[in-house]
């Protein structure tokens, strides 16, 4: 594949958004063009995405399934194929349920109730599954989407797992991530970035149908594809809602990228300085708490340790007079700065918000 091709498209690429990310002039499509990595990396964003799956089954109308195959890909442990199955044994009993993954990324325990195969799903692991299992009712595909270099042979695939009932639920991340400061937790393994046209573009070349999307975030959203459109389903409200908003926010715009790059570009020249005036008055261990670690955000600031909220014990071995503490993990902001509290119980942290872009102790 061309490096410099839209992978949904396949049309030249027009321009930079942000380092090597760049943006398709034809469907506003945004993606790496160094993206070599063919082996999909998770992330623990998901965690929204798994919730909305989950509080999505209680509403489910399972009455036109007999027996339900529901196959998982790409997951990064057994915990939410084990929820899926349960709350789906409860609604219409054990025997009925069959849950399969495909994700290269853990081993299943010998307990385990799921078929599993240790791998990502291909071509080849495609027919395989397909000759033992037929096709699936539901296909959880988590966020591949956003990592793979070739989403439209990924949506193949699952074409092939489908039947006219299948639904297949994806997380992606969208556009508007360029917007905000949600950009930080950007991981480097991210080759896609969705808008619903897009989205719908990517779709319409394999023959799904994009019959829904819901904003996860600010930064990702969930959509559900189906080989099969629903006329009287009103959920093509959702899709023209969050257009809506695409349009508003320029999205659709040649001129917008170019600012978002200019934009971000001075934003790292500022935070640089400003972490600099802090080392000069003796901050100079300036910590960024990240969903990821360093290593693997897209995002890099010089000099700086990034943690993530499992590692905050390293806390009490910091001194709070020379660390600076930014937090971009914003969900779990609050949890985070209790925790930290917790630690040196006298002395006071500083934080310094970027939002606001101002500092404050706690
Ligand atoms: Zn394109």
């Amino acid at each position: 594949m061309n490096i410099t091709a839209c992978n949904v498209c396949q049309k030249k690429l027009y321009g930079y958004v942000y380092k090597d990310f760049m943006y398709c002039n034809y469907c506003f499509h945004i993606n790496k063009t160094d993206n070599i990595l063919t082996e999909v990396k998770n992330n623990n964003r998901l965690d929204n995405f798994k919730e909305y799956i989950l509080n999505t089954i209680d509403y489910l109308d399972l009455n036109k399934y007999g027996k339900l195959n529901v196959l998982v890909i790409n997951d990064i442990d057994s915990i939410f194929i084990d929820k899926v199955y349960k709350k789906l044994s409860n609604k219409i009993g054990k025997y009925n349920v069959h849950t399969v993954s495909v994700t290269p990324h853990y081993n299943s325990s010998y307990f385990s109730s799921h078929k599993h195969y240790k791998y990502s799903l291909t071509d080849y692991i495609t027919d395989i599954v397909k000759n033992e299992y037929g096709s699936f009712d539901i296909i959880l595909l988590n966020d591949s989407l956003i990592y793979t270099s070739n989403p439209k042979d990924l949506l193949e695939y699952c074409k092939r797992l489908s039947n006219m009932n299948t639904i297949i639920l994806c997380a992606n991340i969208h556009t508007s991530i360029f917007h905000s400061i949600d950009i930080l937790n950007l991981t480097r393994y991210v080759n896609n970035v969705f808008n619903t046209n897009s989205l719908k573009l990517l779709c319409n070349n394999v023959e799904l149908d994009l019959i829904s999307c819901s904003t996860l975030d600010n930064s990702s959203f969930v959509s559900i594809l189906s080989l099969h459109f629903d006329k009287n389903n009103t959920v093509v409200e959702d899709i023209l809602d969050i257009l809506y908003n695409e349009i508003t926010y320029n999205i659709y715009n040649k001129s917008e990228y170019r600012k978002i790059s200019n934009y971000w570009n001075d934003f790292i020249i500022h935070v640089t300085d400003l972490l600099n005036k802090y080392s000069a008055i003796g901050y100079n261990n300036p910590i960024f708490i990240n969903y990821s670690k360093k290593d693997d955000l897209y995002f890099k600031f010089e000099n700086v340790n990034c943690i993530t909220k499992t590692d905050l014990h390293t806390f009490d071995k910091m001194d709070p007079d020379n660390t600076l503490i930014i937090i971009t993990d914003f969900e779990n902001s609050d949890t985070i700065k209790q925790t930290i509290k917790q630690q040196k119980n006298n002395k006071k942290w500083l934080i310094f918000d970027l939002h606001k872009m101002i500092a404050y102790n706690i």
